[in-house]
């Protein structure tokens, strides 16, 4: 038996690998087991490959508009074996960093199917899950099969696709993720059940590479999490985009045809319709991967899928941690690395480890156009009873839009109107995820309108729509 560790982390996603150089920082004796890509499903099938996906959409909508630029091009054309081929290896290159990263901190890899025998023991067996094609290869010089002890267990690992009753996924013609992401052509019509981020942002892609996309939302905003007035000006874009959008809609039904598929739509007000499409994207959300880790042995609470857990990771077990997607909402990868540095940290006895507070956790949605977030929505301000001062700056009052030729868009603030604290920032439009990072500072450092007027923002760049939107809040916008 090997010697003991001081943090086993089962699952080398974001939330695990993460944890696991934070722990070697800080002189833990630490291993990580995976059982099938090092990078989790964000580096393989999720964040980073779609991303790659997304860019050649983007490079693709502006080569169609060359002309507007004074360029002129030849017949473009569409290889979906090179899109995928490039997505494949962006997500490989970042994949092998990471288990460059667990050599460089001098973290063992031990690879296979984790399981917690028993309190401050996992067992590590031959995994039976089929691995997602194509698959990396596995890292040299891991550690095999075996018994391995540990002070301390994280649990980082992840999630997998929902699955509703009648649709599941067969990679023909419904697909979920994993087979939207690595498509042999470009399907001529596309269905998407679910239009949260990752259902719109295939939604956008596919639209993109020229296939006809409709979207079915059972609530009645796309975006459901997005602010009202954001998540409509992004409807009113896509649909100018010719993406079809129903909201208040259910599939009730799918029937697999020669071609592909027929769903039965039902929606408020309207007749029932039947839908026909050479694919479905099933992105109904996801559901934690708590199964077969000997959690219930162990007495470990799980609440409908997922692990509960205090604001530091903690489970109700001493010694058992949890992390990530399988640690709860929001299921997003800059979640999980925070929350692993927060649990390693309380691991290790860090002195004023702060729990993490998941109202300033941004979301953004990397379609066309671009959405991003953080902190309350309008809504939500006026559901807690707070006095708010609202600020709004459109990309038209913008140089730097203007000149990238991308005027539409918006750019939001919301104030607490007694204290002056920024409590939420709400953007769509060009390039918002990159800017939305700014508004993440600003709420951390717990800044007030007055700090924000006073900064300068160069000219000319989109962030100078951040101050104007805070000026705007406070009846002084300049350029509008
Ligand atoms: P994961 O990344 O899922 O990693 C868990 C790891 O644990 C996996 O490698 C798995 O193989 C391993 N594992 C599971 N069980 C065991 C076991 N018993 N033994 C050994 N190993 C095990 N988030 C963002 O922030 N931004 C985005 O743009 C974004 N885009 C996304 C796009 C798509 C299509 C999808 C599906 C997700 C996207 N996400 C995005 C979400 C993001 O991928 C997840 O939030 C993130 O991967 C969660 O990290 P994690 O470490 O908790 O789990």
């Amino acid at each position: 038996m090997a010697e003991p560790y001081d943090v086993i982390i089962i699952g080398a996603g974001p939330g695990g690998y993460i944890a696991a150089i934070r722990a070697a920082q800080l002189g833990l004796k630490t291993a990580i087991v995976e059982r099938e890509h090092m990078g989790g499903v964000c580096l393989n099938w999720g964040c980073i490959p779609t991303k790659a996906l997304l860019r050649t959409a983007e490079i693709y909508g502006l080569m169609q508009r060359a002309k507007e630029f004074g360029l002129a091009t030849g017949k473009l054309g569409i290889d979906a074996a090179g899109i995928v081929k490039r997505s494949r290896a962006v997500s490989g290159q970042l994949s092998n960093g990471v288990s460059f990263l667990m050599k460089k901190n001098k973290i063992d890899v031990i690879w296979g199917e984790a399981t917690i025998t028993r309190a401050g023991e996992v067992t590590v067996s031959k995994t039976d899950k089929e691995p997602m094609q194509p698959q990396q290869p596995v890292p040299k010089g891991v550690l095999p099969e075996g018994v391995y002890k540990a002070q301390n267990i994280i649990v980082a690992t992840g999630a997998r696709p929902r699955v509703l009753p009648g649709i599941e996924p067969d990679g023909e013609r419904i697909w979920t993720y994993f087979e939207a992401m690595v498509p042999d052509e470009i399907p001529k019509s596309v269905l998407v059940m679910g239009s949260g981020a990752i259902g719109i942002e295939f939604a956008s892609f596919y639209r993109s590479m020229g296939a006809e996309v409709t979207v079915v939302e059972l609530l009645d905003q796309i975006l459901p999490l997005e602010d009202a007035e954001i998540a409509a000006i992004a409807h009113k874009r896509f649909e100018k985009r010719g993406i079809r959008l129903l909201t208040g809609a259910t599939v009730t039904k799918i029937d697999r045809t020669r071609t592909g598929v027929a769903a039965h739509v039902k929606s408020e007000g309207r007749p029932d319709q039947k839908l026909t499409a050479h694919k479905l994207i099933s992105a109904v959300g996801v559901v934690g991967n708590t199964e077969n880790l000997g959690l219930d042995k162990l007495g470990v609470k799980t609440e409908r899928g997922i692990v509960a857990v205090d604001g530091f990771g903690a489970t109700n077990v001493a010694g058992v941690w949890a992390i990530g997607d399988v640690a709860g909402p929001p299921m997003l990868a800059h979640k999980a690395e925070h929350e692993a540095v927060i649990a390693v940290e309380k691991i290790a006895g860090v002195a004023g480890v702060q729990p993490i507070d998941k109202a300033k956790i941004p979301a953004c949605t990397y379609c066309d156009p671009q959405i991003a977030s953080v902190g309350l929505t309008e809504a939500a301000a006026a559901r807690d009873g707070r006095k708010v001062k609202v600020g709004r700056f459109p990309f038209l009052g913008n140089g730097k839009a203007i000149a990238l030729g991308e005027p539409e868009g918006l750019v939001k603030t919301i104030f607490d109107a007694n204290t002056g604290a920024l409590i939420g920032a709400h953007l769509v439009g060009a390039e918002v995820t990159e800017l939305i990072g700014a508004f993440v500072v600003a709420m951390n450092l717990e800044t007030t309108e007055a700090e924000l007027m006073e900064t300068v923002f160069p000219h000319p760049t989109l962030s100078e729509m951040l101050k104007e939107s805070v000026l705007d809040a406070y009846g002084r916008v300049l350029n509008i």
